[in-house]
């Protein structure tokens, strides 16, 4: 299989409980995770009461502009990535402050039908697309033999999961970066801003930068007051990026 997007699932969002000793005062349409930050932030100057009479989205507006991004911290989002290649986990799990991730195993989990990413500079040309496929496909024939001579090779160490992981560990050198990945990357909305705005931006490598546009919608619509202030547009490039309203809250 051949994958052209990013497929993003949402696997947890914050769960608020409000104390009953120290109720707010909400204003507007909320989620769990935007009231968890504005408790958090009242929390600071005991402002339950509401006295500016705020809704929750222009209280986290007016956190952003200030950059006080600090109680953005407490709502954490885990999201499920699949469609996504090596390459570009390997640029992602660059952005530490914040995040967890876990990701499926090489040396583990048998490749010889793992799935490709197109990167999206080939996607639709029918002649860079074979001459790529052909790679691919090759590096994958000869995993498959590797791991089956390796079996052989080492076919002295007893213990056959330890066999396995040997020979897996050492074939997977020839698989390409383009090889399908999946990975859970959990952070907190704060990191995904800092993250979305150098990976949806127009220098980011382009599959990162797809993937990052997706995980953008996904955000928006999980908790608006977090992330509305990125705009998606068209590109010079004719692809999507987004830019950022308040730089590094
Ligand atoms: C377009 C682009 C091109 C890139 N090209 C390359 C490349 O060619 N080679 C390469 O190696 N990498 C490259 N990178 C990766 C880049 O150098 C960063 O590693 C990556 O973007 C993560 O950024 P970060 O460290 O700010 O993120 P995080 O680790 O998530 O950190 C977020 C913020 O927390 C603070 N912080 C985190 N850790 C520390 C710390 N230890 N000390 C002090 N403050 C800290 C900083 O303010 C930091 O910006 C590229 C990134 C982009 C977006």
């Amino acid at each position: 299989m051949f994958y052209t997007e990013p497929v993003v699932t949402v696997l947890s969002r914050p769960s608020f409980t409000e104390p009953s000793h120290l109720p707010v005062n909400w204003l507007g349409e909320s989620t769990d995770g935007e009231r968890l930050a504005e408790f958090a932030g009242r929390l600071c100057y005991m402002s339950q009461r509401n006295p500016a009479n705020r809704s929750t989205r222009d209280y986290l507006e007016n956190i952003k502009r200030q950059g006080h991004g600090s109680v953005l911290e407490h709502a954490n989002y885990s999201l499920l990535l699949e469609g996504v290649s090596r390459s570009l986990t390997h640029e992602l799990v660059r952005h530490r402050a914040g995040f967890a991730y876990s990701q499926l195993s090489q040396r583990y989990v048998d490749e010889s039908e793992a799935n490709f990413v197109v990167p999206p500079a080939i996607v639709g040309d029918e002649a860079l697309l074979a001459a790529w496929r052909e790679q691919v496909e090759g590096a994958q024939r000869t995993y498959v033999q590797l791991v089956d001579q390796l079996m052989t090779r080492y076919g002295w160490v007893a213990d056959r999961v330890h066999r396995r992981k040997m020979a897996r560990e050492a074939a997977r050198g020839v698989l390409p970066n383009s090889t399908e990945t999946k990975i859970v990357v959990t952070g907190n909305a704060r990191a995904w801003r800092t993250m979305l705005e150098l990976r949806a931006g127009e220098g980011a490598e382009q599959e990162i930068r797809r993937m990052a546009v997706a995980v953008l919608r996904v955000l928006q619509a999980e908790a608006p007051a977090f992330f509305c202030d990125f705009e998606v547009y068209q590109a010079e490039d004719r692809r999507e990026a987004a830019r950022i309203g308040y730089h590094k809250v």
